[in-house]
């Protein structure tokens, strides 16, 4: 089948490869004029991880990513006030876990279908007509197309999921907090391996030494009003009035910020929809059900997605009806879960008050004993999802 797959973030070359891989002609289509790179630092592991190795990226994502060795939480004075070490990531995954760049994830994935499927960059779809033979697409850009099968992998933001199903307000659930992350050339302090977190009330700033002199810096803030500032400019002035008058390095953090030439800013949302398909158009990744970073495992999650999507494709033999059906019926009580943990993780983010960062901050004490640590956060690294060997029915 012709399939079009809009987004070459980290759902949609994943699904271009294993549908390739199953002899299907994926062309994806992406708005920016190229590989989204930077951004900000993932934990990947799990089943996303196994599905990694599935298309040979393991040694690769090793040797680019990085094996954090302590979760650190300070004060306004960067004493140690909490925090674990990270021995509990690799002990509850059996060393299936790497912390990377989104991007460098993103890139390491391109690269298998490099060359191999056709990619349209700086363009997208502008108007889907969906007809008993096929889908006819219109672009920004390119001539018009007819494909069998139009896939949105186009994440939180996704254009096929405003034009196949509505607009979307009416899927996005504002979890009410924004984030902001972007990278600073030789920041001092570093700490090594270490994810150093400084939380007040309603805010977290976090920083994360990373090779080359960089550092990535990561802002999480309470913010009821869900409306995004117009532009970079904006988001700076947004960040910066919100943390003007924290302590820790917050001063030094701002003024890097006002440097940045690049930032990623955006709403931490939820989107849940009651169905992720219809006849020819289905959703993959943070397009259908985005459980947000505070999941800690979006890029999985998308990677999940799109194997199983594929897979199932394949093994019903191309009747894309009864694949999208499968496909939804796999993922969907495994992603209820996986979001409804989300939202009760939001508050360890950036608590909403003195309380609640109170009991924050005695927990993340009682973390730094391994047992404890291992029942509390190992188990939240469980993936309840048995991944289907759809392999055996390779070509
Ligand atoms: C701060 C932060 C921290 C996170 N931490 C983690 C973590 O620790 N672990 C983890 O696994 N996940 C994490 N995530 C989540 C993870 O990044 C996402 O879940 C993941 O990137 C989703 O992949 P995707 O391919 O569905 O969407 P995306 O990666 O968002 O890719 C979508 C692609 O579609 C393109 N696109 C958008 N609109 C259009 C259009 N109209 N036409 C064509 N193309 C379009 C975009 O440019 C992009 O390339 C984090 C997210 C954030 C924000």
């Amino acid at each position: 089948m012709k399939i079009l797959i809009s987004g070459a973030g980290i759902a949609g070359p994943t699904l271009a490869y294993w549908l390739l891989r199953y002899g299907h002609e994926p062309t994806l289509v992406e708005h920016a004029s190229n590989l989204r790179t930077g951004g900000y630092v993932i934990d990947f592991w799990g089943a996303g991880y196994d599905i990694a190795g599935k298309m040979g990226l393991t040694p690769h994502l090793r040797d680019i990513g990085y094996f954090v060795e302590e979760v650190r939480f300070v004060d306004g004075e960067g004493r140690r006030s909490g925090g674990f070490s990270a021995e509990v990531f690799s002990e509850a995954t059996r060393d299936r876990y790497v912390s990377l760049r989104r991007g460098d994830l993103a890139s390491a994935i391109y690269g298998t279908i490099d060359g191999k499927v056709e990619a349209v960059f700086g363009d997208s779809i502008a108007a889907i007509e969906e007809t008993p033979e096929g889908v006819d697409v219109s672009f920004a850009r390119s001539a018009p197309r007819r494909f069998d099968l139009v896939i949105g992998a186009d994440g939180l933001h996704s254009r096929v999921r405003e034009l196949a199903f509505g607009p979307q307000d009416r899927f996005e659930d504002y979890l009410g907090y924004k984030v902001a992350a972007f990278e600073v050339p030789g920041y001092r302090p570093r700490d090594e391996l270490v994810y150093v977190m400084y939380t007040e009330v309603g805010r977290q700033v976090a920083r994360f030494a990373m090779r080359g002199d960089n550092t990535l810096i990561l802002f999480v803030y309470i913010d009821e009003d869900r409306q995004m500032p117009a532009d970079v400019d904006d988001q700076k002035a947004a960040i910066a009035a919100r943390f003007a008058d924290g302590a820790w390095e917050c001063g030094p953090i701002l003024a890097a910020l006002d440097a940045a030439d690049s930032l990623y800013f955006d709403r931490v949302s939820q989107i849940r929809m009651d169905g992720w398909h219809s006849d020819r158009v289905a959703l993959a990744g943070d397009a259908a059900f985005c459980a947000s970073l505070l999941a800690g495992e979006g890029s999985a999650l998308a990677m999940i997605a799109a194997y199983v999507l594929a897979g199932e494709l394949h093994r019903a033999d191309d009747d894309h009806v009864a694949a999208f059906s499968r496909y939804e019926a796999l993922m969907r009580p495994f992603i209820l879960e996986k979001q409804k943990a989300a939202r009760g993780f939001a508050g360890a983010f950036a608590p909403s008050s003195e309380l609640g960062l109170f009991l924050r901050n005695q927990i993340s004490k009682m973390l730094g004993i391994p047992f404890i640590a291992h029942l509390a956060i190992g188990r939240g690294l469980r993936d309840n999802i048995a991944l289907p060997d759809y392999e055996a029915d390779a070509a």
